[in-house]
């Protein structure tokens, strides 16, 4: 039996977790899991599986919960998530939270030397330096969720570090991907949520229409495999059947293929190294799919990847601007208050206006991230 704590439960990821465990139930136990706000939400999965463990944002929430179920262990605040991240009868730590509000819990459980099945990247993109050495130096293991970076995981079974060439990280391009740069002017807030091929959260979804995601993602694969700026590639694939792919030196090419559904590589990352049956998985039908499509991603029209690449090469504190100033930006756009180009102009303005430290700290993340937040919030004339 492996004893999970699941970091935001009540979201995409975290709802897809619960699905996975409910089908494993002889293998997988969600011992502890944390929530935000969504307290309804909580209580529809009390009713379906047995918890031992809650934690949520807000004090009143927690009481709330301590109340109506007397014999849970409720906790609440940034204290909670790593208490019930560090648990010592937990063997793996599932983190599903959004943004950097994931990356102190990651390191505490880390520490704690639980194994880390990561769905929150951005956890990665800002402090990728701390958490891979700490992940060497308390011999745990670093599972990506994130469908591209399982694909590569997948792909790299039993190959040798030295004979990758490089990593082809594959992008459906998000719900504006046939449109112009002159057509994203004026671009809704749904018409921005309406993914063609995934049911995600908002951040990620919005993220994914300003391909932010694909260049969070291409830091991500910078971390969790080793490799240079220069072997990482982008391929724009809109039917997302290629989850992602391996060149070796002998150019021959590996990828991993499915249809769309998270579910796979939540639950890869959580019997890795073995394999179980998907419950209700579909199989794959290439015939009656009948073409896939590939084409290079233009970075004049997508800015935001070019941003990555330059904050990702330059490294140090950048990533973490990159990231904040991103967070904050998608978050007005999503409540109306910006334009949807004006995401990544803000973001571009905070790269300029960053001095870089080359090894920040964790103190020095937390600065950074909020200077990044503010410099948005102030460019808007909202601070
Ligand atoms: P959602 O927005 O659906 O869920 C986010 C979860 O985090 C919710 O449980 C939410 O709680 C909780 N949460 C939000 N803010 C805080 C906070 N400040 N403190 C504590 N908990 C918080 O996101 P997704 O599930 O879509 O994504 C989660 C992560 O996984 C992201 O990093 C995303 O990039 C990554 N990912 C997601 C994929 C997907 O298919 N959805 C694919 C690949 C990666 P509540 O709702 O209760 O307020
Ligand atoms: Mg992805």
């Amino acid at each position: 039996m492996k004893n999970i704590t699941v970091l935001g439960v009540t979201g995409s990821i975290g709802m897809q977790t619960v699905d996975v465990v409910k089908n494993h139930l002889d293998k997988f136990k969600i011992v502890a899991m944390s929530a935000g706000y969504n307290i309804k939400q909580v209580e529809e999965i009390l009713e379906m599986i047995d918890v031992e463990y809650v934690c949520v944002v807000q004090k009143k929430d927690a009481q709330y919960l301590q109340e109506k179920y007397p014999d849970l262990k409720v906790t609440y605040g940034q204290e909670g998530l790593i208490k019930i991240a560090t648990l010592p009868q937990i063997d793996i730590v599932l983190n599903a939270i959004v943004g950097f509000a994931g990356l102190v819990p990651t390191i505490e459980a880390i520490k704690a030397k639980k194994d880390i099945a990561l769905a929150n990247k951005e956890t990665l993109v800002v402090a990728g330096h701390i958490i891979t050495k700490l992940v060497k130096e308390n011999n745990v293991r670093l599972l990506p969720v994130d469908s591209e970076h399982s694909a590569i995981f997948q792909s790299l079974n039993g190959e040798k570090h030295q004979q990758i060439k490089r990593i082809i990280l594959t992008a459906s391009g998000g719900s504006f991907r046939d449109k112009s740069r002159d057509e994203l002017i004026g671009v809704t807030v749904e018409e921005a949520l309406n993914h063609p091929n995934w049911s995600m959260g908002a951040k990620i979804t919005i993220d994914s229409a300003t391909l932010f995601n694909k260049g969070l993602e291409v830091i991500e694969a910078k971390w969790l495999f080793d490799v240079s700026y220069d072997q990482i590639d982008v391929l724009i694939h809109p039917e997302s059947i290629i989850h992602s792919m391996v060149e070796f030196v002998d150019t021959s090419v590996i990828g991993q293929l499915g249809n769309p559904d998270m579910r796979l590589p939540i639950q890869y990352a959580l019997t890795y190294p073995d394999r179980d049956v998907l419950v209700n998985g579909e199989s794959l039908d290439l015939a009656k799919i009948a073409s896939l499509t590939f084409k290079k991603p233009d970075l004049d029209r997508f800015k935001a990847l070019a941003l990555a690449y330059k904050a990702g090469r330059t490294g140090g504190s950048m990533p973490c601007v990159l990231n904040g100033a991103n967070e904050m930006a998608n978050e007005l756009f999503r409540n109306n208050k910006i334009e949807f180009l004006q995401i990544e102009e803000l973001v571009e303005k905070a790269l300029k206006a960053h001095q870089v430290i080359s090894d920040p700290t964790l103190e020095q993340l937390v600065e950074v991230d909020s200077w990044a937040r503010n410099f948005v919030l102030k460019e808007i004339g909202e601070d």
